[in-house]
């Protein structure tokens, strides 16, 4: 188990492993959001202070939430608005101290139009 907060704490999240790789968007909402997405099952993963201590915004289809921390503002993950429909839900790793991650690989995503892997690149 992992474990990180958003900014000023209010929020914390943890993993159940380290990533060994994350995913950068670049879909209308993602690259907006600018986060690095691990993705697990849906019951792996602790949000503590979530939805107490947080907002989230429903976009189109109405599939996921993204969430992100009431006070500061950081985006904690997405997860399924229906987990028994989908199980995986995308926390998002820049909440995490980039030591404890260590060498990840980051897939670029076309998420904006083929939903191809365009990239790999390294977290530095
Ligand atoms: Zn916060």
């Amino acid at each position: 188990m992992l474990a990180a907060t958003c900014h000023c704490g209010a929020v914390r999240i943890e993993i159940p492993h380290v990533p060994t790789e994350v995913t950068n968007c670049n879909c209308s909402l993602c690259r907006r959001l600018g986060g690095l997405w691990a993705y697990y099952d849906v019951g792996s993963v602790k949000v503590v202070g979530h939805p107490e201590k947080t907002n989230e915004y429903v976009q189109g289809d109405r599939t996921l939430r993204t969430v992100r921390c009431a006070t500061c503002g950081c985006t904690t993950h997405w997860e399924p608005l229906d987990p028994t429909v989908h199980k995986r839900m995308g926390v998002n790793i820049r909440n995490f101290d980039p030591v404890a991650i260590g060498d990840v690989r980051i897939r670029l995503l076309d998420g904006a139009d083929t939903w191809e892997t365009l990239d790999w690149n390294e977290l530095k």
